[in-house]
């Protein structure tokens, strides 16, 4: 008896899998379920979060629908996963969040710029937002450097435990013990797993998007967003130190913070963009429609993130940078809430799957 209906048609589906075992060389998913002769809730959520969503298995499948076994595992997988970030969220009052998720991150975003718009000229007067700010420290005449540090160092701290705390949660119901997220030896394969997207290639011949005609394009912008994201916060931890060592923001357009910032930004334009056009052709039978709308606020703020962040490099000398200021930081504190409650939370739930999955497959070597 399972928890869900989707969990047990996720259950259907592994056992009709289990014996016909035909994809067991696409990607991690089904060795892993060969392991098991049953799956209880915790072994289907871990299922669930290793599988890329590659559509290899859908098209490759001799009992896919209009087969009477009716078997789509990257959909209802997909919905599995879902539902997985609901059960795990903590607080989990705020699991609704995932509800309506786009909606749900559209008012947290547009509050949170405007939050910065008003704080900025309450603290002041209306003229700051449109003064003529150049030079070093230009902008903390808007908004000090230590207010900033410890909202965005707060909000950070919530959103690393709040996902910590659901990490957790998973680790607990698929079984798995803790120590397991310390060994060397699975960290080190599941980074590189997660880090080269290996799961996400169909087995050798690319992801299938639209239709059974494999691409890599998937996975291309996939890499532009995730690199692109990491740069960005590699340009702001470098801009911190820059801070604490007495240099002031901005800075040139030839110093570190701005060279890794401009070049994470272009990562996090054409990712989006890439994966946002890949989403919109994607065969609707490989989805979860119903949560069309989170991966699409997702993306649409990684863009967004970026759009207004080269926009202030732009236009920082201009009037406009006081509003293009408040817009950018409203933006990526909104990223930063709503971490643990959209698709962000995707990468952390994938990534210790995957360390789970390289310490069963070296132990079942080892038995071998
Ligand atoms: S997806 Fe279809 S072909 Fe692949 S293992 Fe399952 S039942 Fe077999
Ligand atoms: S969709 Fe791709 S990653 Fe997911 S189970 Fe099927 S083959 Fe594996």
């Amino acid at each position: 008896m399972h928890a869900t209906s989707t969990l047990t048609e996720a259950d259907r589906l592994m056992t009709v899998c289990n014996s016909c075992r035909y994809c067991e060389g696409i990607c991690a998913v089904f060795p892993a379920m060969e392991m098991r002769r049953a799956f209880s809730d915790g072994d289907l959520n871990y299922l669930a979060n290793l599988c890329h969503s590659c559509g290899a298995c859908y098209y490759d499948c001799q009992f896919s629908p209009p087969h009477e076994f009716n078997v789509n595992v990257p959909q209802v997988l997909a919905q599995v996963r879902c539902e997985s970030y609901e059960a795990y969220a903590w607080p989990q009052f705020l699991s609704g969040a995932f509800q309506r998720n786009g909606l749900v991150i559209s008012i947290v975003s547009a509050l949170s710029v405007a939050i910065f718009i008003i704080g900025f000229v309450l603290s002041h007067d209306a003229s700051v937002l449109l003064g003529d700010h150049t030079g070093p420290g230009a902008f903390y005449k808007l908004m000090p450097h230590n207010a900033m540090a410890v909202l965005f160092g707060g909000a950070t701290l919530y959103a690393l435990t709040a996902t910590a705390m659901g990490v957790r949660n998973f680790w607990r119901d698929i079984g798995e013990p803790a120590g397991t997220l310390t060994e060397p030896a699975s960290i080190w394969q599941a980074i590189k797993d997660a880090s080269t997207l290996r799961y996400l290639d169909g087995g050798g011949v690319g992801c299938m998007n639209e239709d059974e005609k494999p691409t890599d394009h998937r996975r291309l912008y996939h890499h532009f967003a995730f690199y692109g994201f990491v740069l960005c916060f590699a340009s702001t931890s470098v801009a911190t130190v820059y801070h604490y060592l007495g240099r002031e923001a901005p800075f040139p357009w030839y110093d570190l913070p701005v060279a890794l910032g401009t070049l994470g930004g272009i990562g996090l334009i054409v990712g989006p963009i890439g994966l946002l056009r890949g989403k919109a052709r994607r065969d609707p039978v490989l989805q979860d429609k119903t949560k069309y709308g989170m991966d699409v606020a997702f993306l649409a703020m990684l863009f967004l993130t970026s759009l207004t962040g080269m926009m202030l490099l732009g236009l920082r000398a201009t009037p406009a940078m006081g509003l293009l200021l408040a817009l950018h930081i409203g933006i990526v504190f909104a990223l930063f809430i709503t971490m643990p409650y959209g698709k962000f939370i995707h990468g952390f739930y994938r990534f210790v799957s995957l360390v789970r999955y390289a310490k069963e497959r070296r132990e079942a070597a080892e038995h071998a």
